[in-house]
């Protein structure tokens, strides 16, 4: 892992909430990402990654908190936000248009931005197809004519066509076979060493997230418990929802949806659908005190870049 100073694009104690009245559905997460590196960000259904993502396109507007690029902050309606920071998506068919051919799909960010004439867009967009391993045979099908894998590399093309910074990966991998999964985070590991790129990688797959990235943030309802460096998060867990994650232990039912986990710790006593205070893993906790539910612990770095948020964090060498 390289160590850099400044990340390329942050979001820094961001906050999400849908609707006036509903608790926040991601509360003070902060996120860095860094040139040449992949941040994992892991959690079960429901705890807030893609709210995350979709804060750091501006897909979903921030209640608190803000967006930095290259050290200063960032609006969503900036044109160099738009051009630095890219994306892809769990079902890349949904996001072409289904009447398009891939190759005309890819061409349209250069289309877009005024870049070269139609014959130039069409080279460069074949191009672009081809080092991410889509033939010009394949390119000019329509997104429902090729297999989900060759959808993803093509969309990999037009996120990647105008030369970002970023990418934001929002579970890219989790609709496809497992033997397409392995060669397109082949590819994203590619583009990482070779363009660069900054990478947030949302998985549930801890396995995924341990074999292809550099650094590991954990979520849990709406809250990074704890990130450090991707072996260390696998190996050396200290959280104990990390560890729980780990062990997927099957009593605390990690695959369930935690929404009404959430609803339950507003309690009746909260009427306008906010959180009670303390560590919102307090309740299913199997280290829980009484400082847990009073107050929620801050992130604290335990030692060099792993940070936890917890008052009781497991050592290591219990692992
Ligand atoms: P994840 O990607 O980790 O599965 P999400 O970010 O999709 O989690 O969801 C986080 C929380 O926000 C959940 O409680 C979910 O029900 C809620 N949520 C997500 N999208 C919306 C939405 N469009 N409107 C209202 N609530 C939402
Ligand atoms: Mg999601």
């Amino acid at each position: 892992m390289t160590e850099q100073k400044q990340p390329i694009f942050t979001l820094e104690n961001g906050s999400v909430r849908y609707g006036s009245g509903q608790p926040e559905a991601v509360s003070g997460v902060s996120v860095r990402l860094y040139r040449g590196e992949i941040l994992g960000l892991v959690g079960e259904s429901g705890c807030g990654k893609s709210t995350t993502a979709r804060a750091m396109l501006g897909l979903v507007p921030l209640s608190g908190g803000r967006l930095t690029l290259h050290g200063t902050p960032v609006s969503v309606h900036e044109r160099r936000l738009r051009a630095s920071v890219q994306a892809i998506f769990q079902n890349p068919a949904a996001s072409f248009n289904p009447k398009r051919s891939l190759l005309d799909s890819v061409a349209e960010p250069l289309r877009v931005h005024g870049q070269g004439t139609s014959k130039e867009r069409r080279a460069r967009a074949l191009a672009e197809l081809d080092r991410v391993g889509v033939t010009e045979q394949m390119a000019v099908r329509r997104p429902n004519e090729v297999s989900g894998g060759q959808c993803q590399r093509a969309a990999i093309a037009r996120a990647t066509i105008l030369r970002p910074e970023v990418l934001v990966c929002d579970e890219p991998v989790s609709a496809l076979d497992v033997s397409i999964q392995a060669q397109i985070l082949e590819l994203l590991a590619e583009l990482r060493t070779e363009q660069g790129l900054a990478m947030l990688f949302i998985s549930h797959d801890l396995g995924v997230v341990a074999s292809l990235c550099d650094r590991t943030a954990v979520m849990y309802a709406g809250r990074v418990v704890e990130q450090g460096a991707a072996p260390d998060i696998a190996n050396r867990p200290r959280h104990p929802y990390s560890v729980a994650l780990q062990d997927a232990v099957p009593s605390l039912d990690l695959t369930a949806d935690p929404a009404p986990r959430i609803r339950t710790r507003t309690g009746t006593d909260d009427v306008d659908g906010r959180l009670l205070p303390g560590c919102r893993f307090a309740e299913l906790c199997p280290s829980v005190t009484s400082a847990c539910t009073a107050a929620p612990p801050a992130l604290d770095e335990l030692s060099p870049r792993h940070e936890v948020a917890c008052y009781h964090p497991f050592e290591p060498a219990v692992r």
